[in-house]
């Protein structure tokens, strides 16, 4: 079985024409701009919106040293608690996912599975995608951080990745994510081999990603592999609003006040077609 925070039907980013985008739980960074705090915990939890909320208090006298409880969601009178994911078998979701197909296929479009980090979960990934493959174009966005292994064994169930590139320094990767970025480095490599499809991406984060130093750093990377396209993705000032939704706050360890520098010259000038988005 496998954890699901979010079913986006027809979207039109992460991959060409219409899409289905499935996000995963689980992702073993911790990067505070993270705009999907629902998806870090690798279980699934309850939480509370905070819009409609009476503060009657029911919930918080039922909760307990986890979090809230099932009580709780039934003591809401605006119902406004819930599980954060819903809990699939493979066969469950891909029957799920086929549904929109005939809409989907003529548009070129597909699913692209997303999280949190999908690898996180990733035997409930692998049978989904073998479940779908064939029917339509599957794509998976992902950190690049997961054991050689389990990389390795994506590549063949997918037509193509979108494989986020953060920080090439390690000392500032770790500080500002919590791991070490040696495994997504050796996955890119791999990936830049395959012959898989990929588009790189880089979220642009103001004084951390967006530096000179970073994105200059970035640039040699892609271009030591031939890879001509980058898509940048312009940081994200909604990054706090679904904290509060896990009760928790939104603490960036960087100045979100300042505009972010996609610094597009420094790509062009490696060849390299970068995109600003969102
Ligand atoms: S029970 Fe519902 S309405 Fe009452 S405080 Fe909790 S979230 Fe708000």
């Amino acid at each position: 079985m496998g954890l699901v925070f979010s079913i986006e039907e027809f979207a039109i980013y992460d991959g060409a024409g219409i899409r289905t985008c499935v996000f995963l739980s689980g992702c073993p960074l911790s990067c505070s701009w993270c705009h999907n705090p629902e998806g870090q915990p690798a279980g699934n939890f309850i939480v509370k919106s905070p819009n409609g909320c009476l503060h009657c208090g029911a919930c918080e006298l039922l909760r307990d040293e986890n979090g809230y409880t099932e009580a709780g969601i039934r003591a809401c009178p605006k119902g406004l608690l819930r599980y954060n994911a819903a809990e699939y078998s493979p066969s469950e979701l891909a029957a799920k996912l086929e549904k929109n197909l005939p809409l989907i296929n003529p548009s070129g479009g597909g699913i692209t599975f997303s999280g949190g980090e999908p690898l996180t979960q990733h035997e409930f990934l692998f049978e989904t995608l073998r479940l779908l493959q064939g029917k339509t174009d599957l794509r998976v966005e992902t950190s690049g951080y997961a054991p050689d292994g389990v990389f390795r064994a994506l590549l063949p169930l997918v037509n193509g990745l979108f494989f986020d590139i953060k920080l090439t320094d390690p000392v500032l990767h770790r500080r500002y994510t919590g791991v070490d970025n040696t495994p997504i480095l050796r996955n890119f490599e791999t990936l830049a081999l395959s012959g898989v499809p990929f588009t790189a991406r880089t979220p642009l984060i103001p004084g951390v990603t967006d530096t000179e130093e970073n994105l200059s750093s970035i640039a040699d990377l892609l271009a030591s592999r031939d890879v001509k396209e980058i898509e940048l993705m312009n940081y994200n000032r909604m990054a706090g609003a679904k904290y509060a939704l896990c009760g928790r706050v939104f603490q960036p360890d960087y100045d979100d006040s300042v505009p972010c520098n996609a610094r597009t010259e420094i790509f062009a000038a490696k060849g390299i077609c970068s995109r600003v988005l969102r």
